[in-house]
């Protein structure tokens, strides 16, 4: 079958629960518990061949074949970096590349998952803004990346995924109604079984968006914060700093939160830019009062082969630790986030679909 026949199928794992069970009783004609069966195969059991759902009769699973499929992205690339991160570059139904990372826990996998096809943002420190944007992904897409993370590691005989970050390629709240969805799904009954308040959705912030998120009560966000003043942040981030400082922070401050709940504040260290003790007490006077925390991450210069002149240098070890005491001691939460997969270019800011042809899987 060609490629346009198979895409014009629908694609169940693109579809929420109710919309399979539609799809099942309105346009297969079959009853309710035909869809319990399917998302049982598609979500827990992550079949994707009708062939093998034992308990779909022969004329059931012929049907399903003429108008469904389940498409899973396929595995261009696995890397494994000295310290176990995973990344795969993974190819889309319609030829389209991304990139998931999974992150080595003490007794599972963060996985770190793409939600755009590039990404329109051009934050100046990342490899992913260079890409500009392809296109959104799809739900399926989305949660497909962890169907594939998840055989990827229980093939290695390694630990499941239990955590979820959306901050892979792409800006996840520019794609928010396919963001509200894989969440939605990610906490259905019967399915992939991550909770979704086990996901934290990392955006550069945009205020509509985030009141969105916040309402639907899905996830927690981690802000992309970068700077302490609205100044420095044009500079860094100058699409997302079209949002003025002081209405993103009000956006969060009034963002539904549990009780053991706090936003948290990503801050990418670049040597001397932005990690002087005068930054450190910028960020003290913005934050002091906020209930949060503070991520610092030392910025990553990507290798040679991804970007030839970065930008930015890594801050000197030395600087970021007086960063955090400073932080610390002004009793803001404050951890230094260790950057993992840098020998592959899996870590933070530097996806930009990378492969090598010994490394094809
Ligand atoms: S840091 Fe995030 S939002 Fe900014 S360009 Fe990279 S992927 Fe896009």
């Amino acid at each position: 079958m060609d490629a346009a026949a198979t895409l014009s199928k629908v694609d169940l794992l693109n579809l929420t629960r109710s919309e399979l069970e539609a799809f099942v009783v309105g346009e297969l004609r079959l009853p309710r518990f035909r869809a319990d069966q399917l998302w049982h195969w598609l979500w827990q059991r992550g079949v994707r061949d009708f062939a093998a759902m034992t308990n779909l009769s022969k004329d059931l699973k012929a049907k399903l074949a003429e108008r469904a499929r389940i498409s899973w992205p396929g595995v261009d690339v696995a890397r494994t970096s000295r310290d176990g991160t995973i990344k795969l570059l993974l190819r889309l139904a319609d030829g389209e590349r991304i990139e998931t990372v999974l992150i080595p826990m003490a007794q599972h996998y963060t996985q770190c998952l793409s939600t755009q096809v590039g990404c329109a943002m051009a934050c100046s420190f990342c490899s992913t803004g260079e890409l500009g944007l392809t296109r959104n992904m799809s739900m399926g897409e989305i949660l497909g990346q962890i169907m594939v993370g998840r055989e990827h590691l229980a093939q290695a005989g390694l630990p499941t995924v239990r955590n979820l970050v959306f901050m892979g390629m792409g800006e996840p709240l520019m794609n928010l109604g396919e963001l509200l969805r894989s969440l939605e799904t990610l906490g259905s009954a019967e399915g992939i079984s991550i909770a979704s308040r086990r996901a934290t959705v990392s955006s550069v912030g945009i205020p509509q968006a985030l009141k969105i998120l916040g309402d639907s009560g899905l996830a927690v966000p981690a802000i992309s914060l970068h700077a302490p003043t609205q100044e420095l942040r044009e500079q860094l981030m100058p699409k997302a700093a079209r949002v003025p400082l002081d209405e993103l922070l009000a956006a969060l401050d009034s963002y539904p939160l549990k009780s053991r709940e706090r936003v948290t504040y990503e801050y990418i260290m670049l040597g001397g830019v932005n990690d002087s003790l005068v930054h450190a007490k910028q960020l003290v006077k913005l934050l002091g009062q906020r209930r949060c925390k503070v991520n610092l991450i030392g910025y990553n210069p990507p290798p040679p082969e991804v970007s030839p002149n970065p930008p930015y240098r890594a801050p000197e070890p030395g600087v970021v630790l007086a960063f955090e005491e400073y932080l610390r001691s002004k009793r803001i939460t404050t951890f230094i986030r260790r950057s993992m997969g840098q020998d592959i270019a899996a870590a933070c800011g530097q996806l930009k679909l990378l492969a090598g042809p010994e490394e094809v899987a």
